[in-house]
């Protein structure tokens, strides 16, 4: 992100399915030291559920927002395996990742949901992390921007403007998703410029001025200072990488290169 930007970067990690409640502990204990001093971005870190509480106590007198990797969007009730917006917030999490390419893909999420999971997460309090992105075919075909407006429309189409102001959008390729191969700067940032132009249109160019989105996709110590030079890109989403607590802080730290 450019100098004198207004919007201030985040670095989120996904870690997936992976690390115990111990595992979790551990990457704190070496995590923590190391970002202390690192006062230019927002820090999440997004363990899976049951890592969640061991993640909260970990984080607690540092700087670190700790997140979920999903949610369901009923209070509660008869929803077996599902877990609520205010479940999560007792628990002491601040954000979730809603629509990540791996639920859509492995488990079903449509528009809709991420839609439904989205109010849910705000209604809560809570900070959403909305992904977004297309597949290699779809970009092949030609049809980036025509699956980014159906997705940007299908989750965030049915909100105010002032509703819509806490949310942070991911972009995140499916193509560049675990598999090393990261999207160039220029890439990422022409897809950044258009979803921000989709939030001009519909929720203002204030809005759209103040809307933070990150890139996900194979995002690593050697390539984070080239996505964080662009103007558009505000901050990182990253999974394979924020795994370990000396490479997530490189990435958190790459203003000291
Ligand atoms: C992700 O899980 O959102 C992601 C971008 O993964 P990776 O950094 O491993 O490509």
């Amino acid at each position: 992100m450019a100098a004198g930007s207004a919007r201030v970067p985040v670095i989120a990690g996904n870690w997936k399915m992976h690390k115990t409640q111990a595992e979790t502990r551990e990457f704190f204990a070496a995590f923590l030291p190391l970002v202390a001093g690192a006062k230019h971005c927002e820090i999440v870190v997004a363990p899976p559920f049951t890592a969640l509480a061991a993640a909260v106590e970990a984080a607690r007198d540092s700087a670190v927002m700790i997140g979920a990797q999903d949610l369901y969007w009923e209070p509660q009730g008869a929803f077996t395996g599902e877990v609520s917006a205010g479940m999560l917030v007792e628990s002491g999490c601040r954000a979730v990742i809603v629509g990540h390419s791996e639920r859509r893909e492995h488990f079903g999420e449509t528009d809709d949901i991420v839609a439904r999971k989205t109010r849910a997460t705000l209604d809560a309090g809570l900070r959403p992390i909305v992904c977004v992105g297309e597949t290699l075919r779809e970009r092949e075909e030609g049809k980036m921007e025509e699956v980014l407006e159906r997705q940007f429309h299908g989750a965030f189409g049915a909100l105010t403007a002032q509703a819509f102001s806490p949310i942070l959008v991911a972009y995140e390729p499916v193509w560049a998703i675990g598999t090393g191969r990261t999207a160039t700067p220029q890439l990422a940032a022409e897809a950044h410029g258009f979803l921000r132009s989709l939030a001009a249109s519909r929720f203002g160019h204030e809005a759209a001025a103040r809307l933070r989105i990150l890139y996900g996709g194979s995002v690593k110590p050697a390539n984070i200072r080239g996505l964080m030079a662009m103007e558009e890109i505000d901050g990182a989403l990253v999974g394979g990488a924020s795994l370990e607590a000396m490479s997530f802080a490189e990435l958190v730290n790459y203003r000291e290169g």
